[in-house]
């Protein structure tokens, strides 16, 4: 786990290396490390907002294509949001620069993209909440996953250190403290493991 802020939408206070989030619509700050995509909630406006994130991505400033991907409960119906995070899929391949996914209610249609698409470039799936099996299934495809403030302490017990990033994506919280936290979570479920050995022992 590195610490560095790997997804975030704050402009001030995030860490001096973090990937801040820019919209396609704003002016590329001078100095930093950024990323750039539609996200889904903004998919309706995909025709104006598209040829901005082409126009804007192959800068080294921008470090990761995304924030982007598949959302079942916001934006545009799912397979026009489809069509578009597979733009980005296509262009963080030419550039060969990561992507930043946002995923709700769609993880099936994700996998099944990602097996279709066989990315050379890393996947980081932002802000994952969700439980272990699901974890094992994204990793087990190759993909990275950030945590944030919520998670599920199972899952970041899981997660390998190389492929598991923190954010603090929209949080008010000091990355430090997130970090803390997903640690304490991998440490606790790791001496819980070791104690049930040790039980086991006795038998
Ligand atoms: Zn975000």
């Amino acid at each position: 786990m590195t610490l560095t802020d790997a997804h975030t939408h704050r402009r001030d206070g995030a860490t001096p290396d973090a990937v801040v989030q820019i919209e396609p619509d704003e002016a590329l700050p001078a100095a930093g490390r950024f990323s750039t995509g539609v996200h889904p909630w903004r998919s309706a406006r995909a025709a104006e907002l598209w040829p901005k994130v082409e126009a804007m991505a192959a800068d080294s400033r921008i470090v990761a294509i995304g924030e982007c991907g598949l959302d079942r409960r916001r934006g545009a119906p799912l397979p026009e949001q489809t069509e578009l995070f597979l733009r980005h899929v296509r262009l963080a391949e030419r550039l060969g620069k990561p992507l930043i996914v946002h995923c709700v209610g769609a993880w099936a249609e994700l996998l099944a993209l990602h097996r279709h698409a066989r990315p050379r470039m890393p996947w980081m799936v932002h802000g994952f909440r969700g439980k272990p099996q699901l974890a094992r299934q994204l990793l087990d495809a190759g993909m990275h996953i950030s945590l944030g403030e919520r998670f599920n302490p199972a899952t970041a017990a899981i997660i390998p250190a190389g492929r598991l990033h923190i954010e603090t994506d929209t949080s008010e919280r000091p990355l430090a403290e997130i970090a803390a936290a997903v640690a304490a979570a991998r440490a606790a479920v790791r001496a819980e493991r070791e104690s049930g050995a040790r039980g086991g022992n006795k038998e």
